[in-house]
């Protein structure tokens, strides 16, 4: 029985570098029944905000398995991008990269890199919540979720011993971030002690990106938020030879999605120049993932065994290296001719179908909530902070009373620095004078008389301890 997948060609070399991965994965014997989908420019062009026509999500909750090419998103608003929608649809939490150097065949200043990147793929900067508040301000939410670090943490640490790998790192920056990077280094530690067998270290994202950048050798398995896992994969790729050469998987309870790491590159489209690699290796991921194993081992080993040859495509070709510059179509021909061999200075490949699936769980606990404040934002213009503050306590009531207020997130009043640079957004913070428990209608009434002053209230966030502990960050300055 051949496994149904769906097949999308997408955009700019995209129809070349997936004709090419087909053709190479078949050549191979991969058994697999394609039904293929339109997505990408020519949808949006025609209207269709999210890329994709409302159909085709038939066919991917049927095959649950999608092998997708990079698409064109047009510039300019409206336009949604479809990967992000896709991997929220599906629930595809995880991305997992691997970035590879294959060396001496392609040139890279690190020999010896073989990181594997798992991104979290829903939450973080992605969840696609941004206002305009103010004439000056414009927020985006950043949404980290202890359901979606659990999840990806667990995948992470089972991927790495589900792949014999060593050790699991994890980036973030919670020395700024302390509430949500500080729950996904949190769950992390939890998590990390569960797998004793592995090792595991954390890093602040600007050292560990300038590390990985400088000595990828270092790590093994990265996990990271979705938007450090967006920049730094690429990062990786790159510095492994080209970005070309990664290959991604977007994993989820139900569905999967592998494509390649990088777009569409327009400007390369339609010239026989794409480098299929990165499609390729992401289509051994799924071969992998429908258990065809032996399929993706053999395709794995012929496409190594070709880089060792010196076929390349120009974006790897390298005088002196490289024995001859080749074509999409070429490179593909050479592979299918390659299969059956396999490398004889790089490590060879050899899959299984018995590599564990990896199902991750999340705790249910449900903390003690108790509301004991609100954070009222205001856009204002009308004086300096001492005006405000003078102002808004007016609107005090007996269990609500202001107590600071800031600016872009430094304290402003009281006491604030006359230096200290204001716009138009204002949060000022209203507590219990004791520090007891209010009521949302206290809220209520505490917004209504400040409205009744002529302030535009622009937002509200109910500030609540959980379990004692308080919900919300504490004011800088
Ligand atoms: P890109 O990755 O498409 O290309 C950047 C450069 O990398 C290209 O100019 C080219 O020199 C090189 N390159 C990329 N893939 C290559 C390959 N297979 N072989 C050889 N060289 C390759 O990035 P971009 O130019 O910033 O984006 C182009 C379009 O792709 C945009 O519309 C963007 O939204 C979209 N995009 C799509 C996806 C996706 O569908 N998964 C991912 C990223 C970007």
């Amino acid at each position: 029985m051949k496994t149904p997948i769906t097949v999308a060609y997408g955009d700019g070399i995209g129809p070349e570098i997936m004709q090419a991965t087909l053709d190479i994965i078949l050549a191979a014997g991969a058994s697999i029944e394609m039904e293929e989908i339109k997505i990408g420019e020519q949808l949006y062009l025609k209207g269709l905000t999210t890329g994709i026509e409302p159909s085709s999500w038939e066919s991917l909750r049927r095959t649950k398995v999608f092998l997708k090419a990079p698409i064109t998103t047009p510039q300019g608003g409206g336009f949604k991008s479809l990967n992000v929608t896709t991997r929220k649809v599906l629930g595809l939490y995880a991305n997992v990269r691997p970035c590879v150097s294959f060396y001496p065949y392609v040139h890279t200043k690190h020999p010896k890199m073989d990181v594997v990147i798992v991104r979290e793929n829903e939450e973080d900067l992605y969840a696609g919540v941004e206002h305009r508040q103010t004439n000056q301000v414009y927020q985006c939410l950043k949404l980290i979720t202890q359901p979606g670090s659990e999840k990806i943490i667990r995948y992470a640490f089972e991927y790495a011993k589900a792949n014999n790998r060593k050790k699991v790192s994890v980036f973030i920056k919670d020395n700024i971030m302390k509430m949500t990077d500080g729950l996904f280094h949190k769950i992390f530690d939890q998590i990390a002690l569960e797998y004793p067998e592995l090792e595991n270290d954390a890093w602040i994202v600007d050292i560990g990106a300038a590390k990985l950048a400088d000595t990828p050798e270092i790590f093994d398995v990265i996990v990271m938020p979705n938007l450090y896992g967006d920049i730094l994969s690429d990062v990786a790729a790159q510095i492994t030879g080209s970005v070309g050469l990664a290959g991604s998987a977007n994993l989820g309870e139900h569905c999967a999605m592998f494509e390649a790491i990088h777009g569409s590159a327009p400007k390369r489209a339609g010239q026989n120049l794409a480098n299929p690699s990165g499609l390729l290796l992401g289509a051994v991921m799924m071969l992998v993932h429908i258990k065809q194993a032996e399929i993706a081992t053999k395709v794995h080993n012929a496409w190594l065994y070709t880089m060792e040859q010196g076929i390349h495509t120009y974006d790897i070709y390298r005088e002196g290296v490289s024995t001859m510059k080749v074509g999409t179509k070429e490179f593909a021909q050479a592979v299918i001719a390659n299969l059956g061999k396999s490398p004889s200075t790089l490590p060879k490949v050899a899959y299984s179908n018995f590599t564990k699936q990896i199902k991750t769980s999340f705790s249910t606990y449900k903390a003690d909530k108790k509301l004991v404040g609100s954070d009222v934002f205001l856009d204002w213009d009308k004086g300096s902070p001492d005006d405000l503050g003078k102002m808004l306590a007016n609107a005090n009531l007996p269990d609500l009373e202001l107590s600071v207020i800031s600016n872009r997130g430094v304290k402003v009043w009281p006491n604030g620095m006359p230096e200290t640079f204001c716009t138009d957004h204002w949060r000022c913070r209203f507590l219990h004078p004791k520090g007891e428990n209010i009521t949302n209608e206290k809220i209520i009434e505490l917004l209504s008389k400040i409205t009744q002053h002529g302030y535009d209230v622009i937002k509200t966030e109910n500030l609540y301890t959980f379990d004692g502990e308080n919900g919300f960050s504490s004011i800088h300055g």
